[in-house]
């Protein structure tokens, strides 16, 4: 972080949250201890977006979105976190200097200079004389002058050294070049040296939240391969969290609520060019985890839109087994036929909607899609493939909904179907070989999990219990690793004498996984719970069940040792044995 502390912490004492938030909300009022209005991040006709004034952080129990005075502004005015900071600084009167920057800073603005140079060279020669052939493709292809021009879009002729001939022109050093990704060092060549990693190829430069390019997608001309060529991941650019189209989109996704996902970079360009402008692609074929993370702070609602071909299909399915689970409404669209691009083009941006607004949820899409390809397969195989859909699907009242319309599709009696489908499931559970264990194991893991983050959310809300925590757990036995950055931030700000509490966290993790799970800790502010009580708990299970896999661990060893070293596991076994009994009739005493 660039900005000093201090100046950050001063700006914090300046800036009431209350008030703050009151010049965006003007439906906050005060009841009782906190402050009630219409949230401003999702449309509402009763108020559930609260302020406390006590713990200066906000949550809303529509939209789960929260955080501190500072998150507010991010949010209100889409500013990152320095830059939130420098605007509430203007508003409340005090001037942020900055630090020097460090070496990272320094790095990281060159590495960008240099794509941005990349960028700018490839555009300029898409657009000069010598490539007229290149210019010829993009156009024939239906891609338009302004998209051109909005894309940045690029060529890099086909030679080894255009880049750096212009990049040593420049003076820029090669080595860093290579950092970015662009150039390549050469093994073979005389003297060592570097070769350009796009030649050829029509470029699609690849940009990051803040609008900066950070990578490039290249594209052969014609045939050849491969068809698609992208940078690789470097200290920049992470595949998995990038969205191609997101700097343009991201303004439509807003205002619409909704996020349309194509799979390639021409799709994304084409809806944008006739006017769908909330479209995004992944950067492989499915969609990732963090991707979705991205997407669900901006709206409620995810369509994948994918083309007629198989390919698209398998994707799609893939990335409904990440999304299923998240804060987002998830729905799933297939085109006739063609590619959106294609599709776009020759039926115009009305047809294009409407088979977008046909989507259906992911488990109807997955029930359609079996049915599609069973053909003449015997029904009552097809039957156990809807079982194998139907299984994953979290509540029984769901469960059993989606169970009744498979027994009417298939013309079949709905209570056989009912008591197969408990036989299907029955025959999952059926333990093969040692998979007791480890089917269980996952549930344990879910255990420790959400121990260790109601323990967070006691620290984190109730500050005089953090000494007693870091006292009474250490940050090298928390598998989790969201949980245990969190943690790790509030071990090392206890040991140097800082405030420990939920509003300054998220200064310290203003995105991110850890911002989220902070976000479902601030709804926890609002319950009333006798936090010592709920501590002595937490501590006694996650304990408990620390003992118990050590326990288990020894036995097993036990089990498949020499006698010799037996003694040594037994005496070990004695002793957690011991410690379990003190901890449980401590329990005892408390209730
Ligand atoms: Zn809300």
């Amino acid at each position: 972080m660039s900005i000093p502390r201090e100046t950050i912490e001063q700006i914090r004492d300046r800036s009431r949250i209350e008030e703050i938030v009151k010049n965006y909300v003007p439906t906050l009022q005060k009841r009782g201890r906190n402050y009630l209005g219409l949230c401003p991040f999702h449309k509402e006709k009763t108020p559930s977006f609260t302020v406390s004034p006590e713990k200066q952080i906000f949550y809303c129990f529509g939209c789960h979105t929260g955080g501190n005075v500072f998150s507010f502004i991010s949010k209100m005015e889409r500013l990152n976190f320095p830059e939130s900071v420098r605007f509430l600084g203007n508003l409340v009167g005090i001037q942020v200097h900055e630090d020097r920057k460090d070496e990272g800073t320094e790095k990281r603005e060159y590495l960008l200079k240099i794509n941005r140079y990349a960028m700018n060279l490839y555009h300029k020669c898409l657009k000069s004389d010598e490539s007229r052939g290149a210019m010829e493709y993009a156009l024939g292809r239906g891609l338009s002058a302004e998209s051109i021009d909005e894309f940045k879009l690029g060529f890099a002729p086909d030679a080894w050294d255009f880049l750096i001939r212009h990049l040593q022109n420049k003076k820029v050093s090669l080595a860093t070049a290579s950092d970015a990704a662009l150039v390549i060092p050469s093994k073979n060549r005389e003297g060592g040296g570097y070769y350009d990693r796009f030649r050829g190829r029509l470029m699609f430069p690849i940009f990051n939240i803040a609008g900066d390019v950070i990578a490039f997608g290249g594209r052969i001309l014609g045939s050849g391969e491969p068809k698609y060529l992208n940078s690789p991941e470097y200290e920049l650019f992470s595949k998995s969290s990038v969205l191609y189209g997101l700097h343009a989109a991201r303004e439509h996704i807003i205002d619409m609520q909704r996020a349309i996902i194509v799979e390639g970079y021409l799709d994304v360009i084409g809806c944008h060019q006739n006017g769908i402008r909330n479209v995004v692609a992944p950067l492989g074929t499915a969609l990732t985890e963090q991707q979705v993370n991205v997407l669900s702070r901006y709206c409620r609602e995810i369509i994948l839109l994918f083309d007629a071909d198989s390919a698209g299909i398998k994707a799609s399915l893939r990335s409904l087994d990440i999304v299923d689970t998240k804060n987002v409404d998830v729905r799933v669209a297939m085109l006739p036929d063609g590619d959106p691009f294609e599709y776009i083009t020759q039926k115009g941006a009305r047809e294009f909607m409407s088979v977008v607004d046909s989507s259906i949820g992911p488990v109807d899409f997955k029930i359609k899609r079996v049915l599609a390809e069973s053909g003449n397969i015997d029904p009552l195989k097809v039957l156990f493939l809807l079982f194998d859909v139907i299984k994953d699907v979290r509540y029984e009242t769901e469960r059993t909904r989606y169970l009744k319309k498979v027994s009417s599709l298939l013309n079949m009696d709905e209570h056989s179907v009912s008591s197969d489908y408990e036989k299907f499931v029955r025959g999952l559970r059926e333990p093969k070989h040692y998979s007791a264990e480890t089917e269980k194991a996952p549930e344990k893991e879910g255990f420790l999990v959400r121990s260790y983050r109601e323990l967070l959310a006691i620290i984190l809300l109730y500050p005089e219990m953090t000494e007693q925590a870091v006292i009474d757990f250490s940050a090298d036995e928390i598998t989790d690793p969201v949980t245990k950055n969190v943690f790790t931030m509030i071990t090392s700000l206890y040991s140097e004498g800082k405030a420990v509490s939920v509003d300054i966290m998220f200064d310290y993790f203003p995105t991110g996984d850890e911002n989220s799970l902070l976000e479902t800790i601030l709804a926890k502010n609002f319950e009333s719970i006798n936090y010592k009580d709920a501590y002595t708990e937490i501590y006694i299970n996650i304990k408990l069940f620390n003992i118990n896999i050590k326990i288990e661990r020894y036995v097993e060893l036990i089990r498949n040792s020499r006698d010799n070293d037996t003694r040594e596991y037994l005496t070990e076994v004695e002793v957690l044995r011991r410690d379990k009994e003190k901890l449980l009739s401590y329990m005892h005493q408390k209730h």
